[in-house]
């Protein structure tokens, strides 16, 4: 018999420019244990990213034959392309004990919950929309056209998560400092029970 005690599944969820990856970024070196789920998506890698690190980037056909073939956990369409969790990698991952990190939109999350009901989910919130679309300006990487696209998709993701998301805690990105320790305290604690 197996004995070894599951891993635990933590889901993070945001608007875009929330500031989740920074966050992620800063668990990756202050909780080194963790394993981060790397997602599927159609949409092209921005600069610097690498396919097999930040994301698996394949094309729509590639995806949907993926999707056919049952291998995602959840996946949906944000911003007009697909994004999916591959399942495999997750259950091999919490049989050995470890805990997962997963970066999840909040319409997948709800999915999500489906086949992991015991995922604990953690949603980062910008202060306001104002300080959402100062930050999706000052990072540069998208276009006007994306950009507008993302504030309105933000408002929709955030009532969606309010009305219908299993989010356990909720952290908002005021402070970014104060906002890291709080996610990495959130995890920790939640570890060691
Ligand atoms: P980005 O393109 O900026 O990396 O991510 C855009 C959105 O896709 C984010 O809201 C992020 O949470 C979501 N996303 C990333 N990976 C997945 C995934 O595996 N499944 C779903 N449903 N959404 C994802």
């Amino acid at each position: 018999m197996n004995t070894t005690k599951k891993g635990k599944i933590f889901v993070f969820s945001a608007p875009s420019g929330a500031g989740k990856t920074t966050i992620l970024n800063c668990l990756r070196d202050t909780i080194p244990n963790l394993v981060y789920s790397i997602s599927a998506t159609t949409r092209k890698p921005r600069q610097g990213e690498v396919h097999g690190v930040h994301y698996f980037f394949y094309s729509v056909d590639e995806f949907k034959t993926r999707i056919e073939q049952n291998e995602f956990a959840e996946w949906a369409l944000v911003h007009g392309n697909y994004y999916g969790t591959p399942k495999s990698f997750i259950d091999a991952t919490i049989a050995q004990g470890l805990h997962i990190v997963m970066d999840i939109d909040v319409f997948g999350k709800k999915n999500f919950d489906k086949s992991y009901p015991e995922a604990i989910g953690i949603l980062i919130l910008p202060p306001s929309m104002e300080v959402l679309e100062k930050r999706l300006r000052g990072r540069g990487t998208d276009d006007e056209a994306t950009i507008q696209k993302r504030l309105t998709n933000a408002i929709t993701e955030m009532n969606f998560a309010k009305a219908e998301g299993k989010y356990e805690y909720t952290v908002i990105n005021n402070d970014l400092k104060i906002a890291e320790t709080e996610t990495a305290s959130i995890i920790t604690g939640t570890i060691s029970n």
